[in-house]
């Protein structure tokens, strides 16, 4: 038996145990197709650069302007002398793009996710939340102090035997495409509850934004659901833009609540200014060059289809994410494995991220994929016992 701090260590190996240890692999290449991991060129199948931007040209060139005008850092937090022109500039664009009154730039994902929940709701208001909702939406339900409860995943019903109309604040929030698994929300119906309930509906479309809607505006866009049915819009800068940073999209009364309330707001420093610059640059390409949506969603589509064919377990989903589901967290990492030794980099994902006994490959694709790396790919599949 041990006490105090002393248990860490027994918990390192209680984790080694059950084969959900983590650890880092080392990169040393830019995040391209072709990677370069722990001294390995490697296809990389596992990154969320949906896009191809992460290393594209014009944003790099972007990047490097607005730094020599602004320097690295912004020095402070937005509110006391952080905030610069392009941070605005950056702001305005993504509020036409989806089409919002404002929106308000956060230095991560993470961060937006706590402050937003935690800023809109306080002790005894409500908050629902889909069950596979990522790890920051659940932290920040919690952090809210308000009354938490989940409901099953992209189950209506079970959500609305749980919700009903009070006094108080209820806020709805689902991811919009579900990270792990790459099915999509059911955002009219999760929209029409939150009305019938006088609710408020926030949804988290990190990995929607750039791949789904027409010109890239993610499943609010697909849908065609306004600011009217989506009350707090969030996405993130690090998946699809390609660079770094979040932000959320809604009402002017909205944005001024989390200026004034969104501790992960007002406590923080500004993202760099080259950063915004970067990403206005990418935000344009997004919008603008609709191959690489089709493309990437056309590789996804060849990657399901031949999977099928062989055989393979893969989860239904209309994006970028096709997991392939394992099982046990000791097949997934071997199996993963085995795909590195044959040159490509696919990542286990393994429980708590998802549920026990659901462990899996979460394979992603990219724009800048090609067909012959997909049934390369597949290839590799098919000749590694799963
Ligand atoms: C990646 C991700 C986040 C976190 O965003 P960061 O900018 O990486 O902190 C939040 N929500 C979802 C659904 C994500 O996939």
């Amino acid at each position: 038996m041990t006490v105090g701090f002393a248990s860490l260590e027994d918990d390192l190996e209680s984790l080694k145990k059950q084969n959900i240890y983590r650890s880092r692999r080392l990169v040393s290449s830019s995040q391209g197709v072709c990677i370069e991991v722990d001294g390995k060129k490697v296809i990389n199948f596992s990154s969320n650069n949906y896009l191809g931007l992460a290393n594209h040209p014009e944003v790099i060139e972007s990047f490097k302007k607005a730094t020599n005008q602004y320097g690295v850092g912004t020095g402070s937090a937005h509110l006391i002398c952080g905030h610069t022109s392009s941070h605005q500039a950056l702001e305005e664009e993504l509020a036409a793009f989806t089409g919002r009154d404002r929106v308000l730039l956060f230095s991560t994902g993470f961060m937006a996710n706590t402050g937003i929940i935690s800023a809109l709701l306080t002790r005894g208001d409500f908050v629902f939340e889909d069950r596979l909702n990522h790890a920051s939406l659940l932290d920040g339900g919690l952090l809210s102090g308000a009354i938490f409860k989940r409901y099953i995943h992209k189950d209506i019903g079970n959500l609305q035997t749980k919700i009903k109309s009070t006094k108080r604040k209820s806020l709805i929030v689902t991811d919009g495409v579900f990270s792990m698994d790459g099915d999509l929300a059911l955002l009219p119906a999760l929209s029409l509850t939150a009305k019938k309930n006088e609710a408020w509906l926030m949804v988290d479309d990190a990995h929607g934004f750039g791949v789904l809607g027409a010109t890239g505006g993610g499943i609010v866009e697909h849908y065609g659901l306004s600011q009217q049915d989506v009350a707090v819009l969030m996405g993130t800068l690090g998946k699809s833009f390609g660079t770094f940073g979040a932000f959320v999209a809604g009402s002017e009364v909205l944005i001024e609540t989390l200026i004034q309330k969104a501790r992960s707001y007002v406590f923080t420093t500004a993202l760099p200014a080259a950063i915004a610059e970067a990403t206005r640059t990418s935000l344009r390409i997004l919008m603008v060059e609709n191959w690489r949506r089709d493309k990437l969603l056309k590789l996804a589509n060849r990657f399901t289809l031949g999977a099928k064919q062989i055989g393979l377990q893969i989860l239904p989903s209309a994006s970028a994410i096709q997991p392939l589901l394992i099982g046990d967290s000791q097949s997934a990492i071997r199996l993963s494995n085995d795909l590195l030794d044959k040159g490509f980099l696919v990542s286990a994902i393994r429980p708590p991220t998802v549920p026990k006994g659901q462990a899996r490959l979460r394979i992603t694709f990219s724009a800048n994929h090609d067909e012959q790396q997909i049934d390369q790919l597949l290839d590799a599949l098919e000749s590694t016992t799963l």
